[in-house]
C-alpha cells in the first residue's frame, strides 16, 4: 500500500531553541493521530536536524531542505548528503521552487542532487511544478513532463521507487491561492500516468504523490481525498503545532 506523507517544511524560519520547542510540541500532538502507513515529517534548516532527530521518538521523522550534489569537498557553506544523513534525517527536499528560482537550481543539478541523496539512503522529497504565467499559457503540463523527465526519469526502476514527488504549483505556494481539490487531481492523475508510461504501473502505484501549496488544516481533507494525492508538503502550516497536526490528522 502506497505511504501517505504530511512533510513540514520550515524553510528559513525558527532559531534553534524555537525549532526544538516547536518540534517537541509536534511530536507530542501528532503521536495520537498518525495511522499505520501514515508518515509525518518536518524538514528543519540544518541546525536543528541533530536535535530533531533526537526528541523524533521515531514519531515525526526528520528531514533537510537541501543537500549538494557532490559526496564532499570545497564547497563553502555546503551541507552534504552523508552529513544530513548522520544526524538522524531520513528525507531531504530537492527541487523546491525556492531553489529553483532564488538558487538557479536547474533540471540537471536537482538529478545529480537526486542520486547523492538516494546514494546516501536518504529519501528525497522531489518537488515540480509550474509558475503562474505557465498555468496561464497552458504549457504546465509540458512544463511538469520535462521536470519528471529530467529531474527523475534517468533513475534506475528501483531508485526510482523511493523517491517521494511533490507537486507544488509556485503561484500556490505562500500565496493563500491553493489548487482546487480537481486542478491538483488532474496534475496528480498526469504524474502517475507519466510514472506509469516510464516504469510501469507497480512502480506508479506506489509512488507516493504530494500536493503542496497553501495547504492548511481546513482545505486538506478535500485535497487528500482525491485518489491520486498521498498528503502534503506543507510550508506556513507548518510552524504551528497545532495546524500541522490538523493537517496530518486529515489523512484519509
Ligand atoms: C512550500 O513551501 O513547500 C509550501 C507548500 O509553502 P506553503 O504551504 O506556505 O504554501
Amino acid at each position: 500500500m502506497r505511504k501517505q506523507i504530511v512533510a513540514g517544511n520550515w524553510k528559513m524560519n525558527n532559531d534553534y531553541n524555537e525549532g526544538v520547542s516547536l518540534f517537541s510540541e509536534i511530536v507530542n500532538m501528532v503521536r495520537d493521530e498518525k495511522k499505520g502507513n501514515q508518515i509525518a515529517v518536518i524538514c528543519s534548516p540544518a541546525i536543528h536536524l541533530n536535535s530533531l532527530a533526537q526528541l523524533s521518538s521515531g514519531i515525526v521523522k526528520i528531514g533537510a531542505q537541501n543537500c549538494h550534489q557532490n559526496e564532499n569537498g570545497a564547497y563553502t557553506g555546503e551541507i552534504s548528503a552523508k552529513m544530513i544523513k548522520s544526524t538522524g534525517a531520513e528525507y531531504v527536499i530537492i527541487g523546491h521552487s525556492e531553489r529553483r528560482q532564488y538558487f538557479a537550481e536547474s533540471n540537471q543539478l536537482l538529478a545529480e542532487k537526486t542520486i547523492t541523496a538516494l546514494a546516501n539512503n536518504l529519501t528525497p522529497i522531489f518537488c515540480i511544478g509550474e509558475t503562474l504565467d505557465e498555468r496561464n499559457n497552458g504549457s504546465y503540463f509540458n512544463v511538469i513532463e520535462t521536470q519528471l523527465e529530467k529531474g527523475v526519469f534517468g533513475l534506475s526502476a528501483e531508485d526510482f521507487g523511493k523517491v517521494v514527488l511533490a507537486y507544488e504549483p509556485v503561484w500556490a505556494i505562500g500565496t493563500g491561492l491553493t489548487a482546487t481539490p480537481e486542478q491538483a487531481q488532474d496534475i496528480h492523475a498526469f504524474i502517475r500516468s507519466k510514472v506509469e508510461a516510464k516504469y510501469g504501473f507497480n512502480v506508479a502505484d506506489d509512488t507516493t504523490i504530494l500536493y503542496g501549496g497553501s495547504c492548511n488544516a481546513k482545505n486538506a481533507p478535500d485535497l487528500f481525498s482525491q485518489a491520486d494525492i498521498d498528503g502534503g508538503l506543507i510550508g506556513g502550516a507548518s510552524l504551528k503545532s497545532r495546524d500541522f497536526t490538523d493537517i496530518v490528522k486529515a489523512l484519509n
